[in-house]
């Protein structure tokens, strides 16, 4: 079967590109802590756009993690809040990727919730926020923001060029894992192989993303993967990243992409967090899941979402608070008491 549009898909695909007028001035955002689908979406999207006339502009809350700075050699973006904000003043229409929720724009959320231009969005997240009004995209069986930018050229026949497409490529790759999470359909396939077509080199990019990490990332994930805790009984584990670590081994955020994969990985477990402090007093959470158990209604209530086997949530307190907190909801929605906790 080859790739297919539905007709539902193509005219939402040509309502969003009819937005879009040579000459222009487009801003594209994504969620602050920005990762491989948001900015390859970016990038994506920035040069078949570019290629149309359209001026355009990446404007992010939170600066890119130097793996994907490949991405936007040729473009204009700028990730410092006074100046993104300049430009999402002066901009014709907004539009917002990888996220449907003003809320996790950060410090740029005012701005765009006020700006009084259409606020585009293309997005696969099952948790829908809040954004002020303009042509939407959705598709939550998307493995990636970045199949939803390849629909929107497919559907508008605008010609996918070698930078679009490793954009777009990274995207894909990163949000499913390598293409190994569930979220991998024969699509998700298809469309890498599109991307493929149109000239992507995939050992270059694994290259990119992969395999440039600074020394102290492995540190990292060695100083997280000693927290490990396991309770067996119910199907629970989860690491914690040392409080100060990140600084000291002088990496970022980003660098701990993985780490709840290895908690995740172990036989039996059907649920597995990584907890870290990123700022004072607040504390993130990452929610992984094996099977039927949803991690996005997990974290709604506590203000978070995502999808349904990876979401997240942030709270406010101390690392030890949090984790009682969440540690106790998440026995609870494991259906045990808890058993005893397995230490390393
Ligand atoms: P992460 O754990 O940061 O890799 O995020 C996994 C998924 O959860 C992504 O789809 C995020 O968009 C989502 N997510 C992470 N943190 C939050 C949050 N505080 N609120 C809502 N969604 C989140
Ligand atoms: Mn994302
Ligand atoms: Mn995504």
């Amino acid at each position: 079967m080859p790739f297919s549009l539905s007709p539902d898909k193509r005219a939402a695909a040509h309502q969003l590109a009819a937005a879009f007028q040579p000459g222009q001035r487009v801003c594209l955002i994504t969620h602050v802590n920005p990762d491989g689908d948001g900015l390859g979406s970016e990038a994506g999207l920035a040069h078949l756009l570019l290629a149309r006339g359209v001026e355009v502009v990446v404007t992010n809350p939170t600066p890119t993690p130097p793996r994907f700075g490949f991405l936007f050699e040729d473009l204009p973006r700028v990730d410092r809040t006074a100046e993104a904000v300049k430009e999402l003043r002066r901009a014709d229409l907004i539009v917002v990727l990888d996220i449907s929720d003003l809320g996790r724009l950060g410090m740029l959320s005012e701005t765009v919730r006020t700006r009084g231009a259409p606020v585009l969005c293309i997005d696969h997240h099952v948790s829908a926020g809040e954004l002020p009004a303009g042509a939407r995209y959705i598709d939550s069986e998307a493995a990636a923001t970045g199949e939803l930018v390849f629909e929107l050229a497919v559907a508008n026949d605008w010609p996918l060029t070698q930078p679009a497409a490793r954009g777009l490529y990274v995207a894909i790759l990163t949000d499913t894992g390598g293409f190994r999470f569930s979220n991998t359909r024969p699509r998700t396939l298809r469309i890498a192989a599109e991307l493929l077509e149109a000239g992507v080199d995939p050992e270059e990019i694994y290259l990119e993303v992969y395999a440039r990490a600074p020394e102290g990332r492995p540190r990292l994930f060695a100083e997280a993967l000693q927290t490990l805790v396991v309770e067996p009984e119910i199907g629970l584990a989860w690491v914690t990243v040392p409080p100060g670590a990140i600084e000291r081994l002088g990496v970022s955020s980003d660098d701990l992409d993985g780490v709840v994969e290895f908690p995740r990985s172990i036989e039996g477990v059907r649920m597995a967090l990584l907890f870290r402090e990123v700022s004072q007093g607040r504390i993130k959470v990452s929610l992984r899941s094996v099977g039927d158990v949803d991690v996005a209604a997990f974290a709604k209530p506590f203000g978070g979402g995502g999808h349904t086997k990876a979401a997240g949530l942030a709270l406010h307190g101390s690392l030890a608070e949090v984790q009682a907190t969440v540690l106790a909801a998440a026995r609870d929605y494991l259906g045990g008491n808890g058993g005893s906790p397995r230490h390393g």
